[in-house]
Parts: C-alpha cells; structure tokens; sequence
C-alpha cells in the first residue's frame, strides 16, 4: 500500500492546526464533536496539543451509499448528544468527501443551540464536493483516491494505522 501522508507529517500538521485552534477559542466555551468513527484519531492527538478549557462530544453519522438502500440518506445516531446550547461547536471529521455528512450535521448543531459551529477535517478530497460546506481546519488536500489508515477505514479496518495509505483497487474491487 502507498503511504500518502506519513505519520510525521500528519503530527506535524495538527501542532499547526493546534497552533490555529487555539486563540481563537480563548475564553470562549467550546465543544469540540467528532464524528464516530474515523475522526477518533485526529481528535484524539489534536485535543492534546490544545491548552484551553475545552469538552469532547461524540456524534455518529453515516451515509447509505450502496445500491440497496436510499442513495444519500444521513443517518445520525439516536444517542445522547452533549447539550451544545451555548456553546461554540469545532465539528472533526476524518474526510471531506461530497460534504453531505458535515452539511447536515452542521445545520443539527446549529439547530440545537450551538452559538456557533466551525469545522475541521484531517483530509480534503479535491474535486468532490457536491454539498457547500465552509470548513475552517483542513489538514490535508488530498487527490480522489480511496484511503485508509489514521481512523479511515476500510470494512472497519485499518483505522489504527498511524498513517494514511491509498487503498489498492484489487483490495475493494470483488
Ligand atoms: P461525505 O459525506 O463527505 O461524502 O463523506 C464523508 C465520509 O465518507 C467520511 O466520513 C468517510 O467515512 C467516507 N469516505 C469518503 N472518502 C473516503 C476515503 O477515501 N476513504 C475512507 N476510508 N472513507 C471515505
Ligand atoms: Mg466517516
């Protein structure tokens, strides 16, 4: 498999992120939601390189895209989300695709109260985006090809490897 970006350059990039983040977050009450599963990774390591008060949520989505169900359907988990009344919102994700996650999950933030809600992705696809989503932190702009590794997963692996790596087609085509 390709390594993409290595796990230097991702831990690299979030202290930059991290260097961004912060300030503008000062004395401001903030939540910060990652989106279940892939954006564990890159919450986990960007959070500990932020040194403000800040509280963790996490959000599950996910997109029917096979042939069998509702092509574009978003489903968000039932589970008890944080109260994000009052608060500012930094949504994660691992991948900024179509877009179709992050718009409709920003417009639930907002909707539940959030006072405002700014999003941050690990990697951008070029090219792909169908859905207008203003993301504020991206890590990576990436060409349109399928990736795993660093919490991206294929079939729910691959999510622990400290790096991104394009995925072979022969590895999915079946
Ligand atoms: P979007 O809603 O922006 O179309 O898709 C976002 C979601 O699609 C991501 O959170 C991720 O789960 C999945 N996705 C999109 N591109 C890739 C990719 O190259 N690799 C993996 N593993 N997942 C992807
Ligand atoms: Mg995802």
């Amino acid at each position: 498999m390709r390594v993409l970006i290595t796990t230097e350059q991702i831990q690299a990039r979030l202290t930059e992120l991290a260097q961004e983040i912060g300030p503008q977050y000062r004395d401001r009450p903030l939540t910060i939601v990652g989106v279940l599963t892939g954006s564990l990774m890159f919450l986990a390591d960007l959070v500990r390189r932020l040194d403000i008060p800040l509280r963790i949520a996490l959000i599950q989505a996910s997109s029917y895209r096979g042939k069998a169900t509702t092509p574009g359907a978003l489903h968000l988990g039932s589970e008890v989300l944080a109260d994000v009344r009052g608060r500012h919102v930094l949504l994660l994700d691992d991948i900024l695709d179509t877009g179709q996650t992050l718009h409709h999950l920003i417009k639930h933030l907002e909707e539940q109260g959030a006072l405002s809600v700014k999003v941050g992705v690990l990697l951008r696809k070029e090219g792909r985006q169908v859905h207008t989503v203003r993301v504020d932190y991206v890590g990576f702009s990436i060409p349109n090809e399928f990736v795993v590794g660093y919490g991206l997963d294929f079939n729910d692996e691959y999510r622990q490897l400290p790096y991104v790596v394009v995925l072979p087609a022969e590895m999915y085509a079946s």
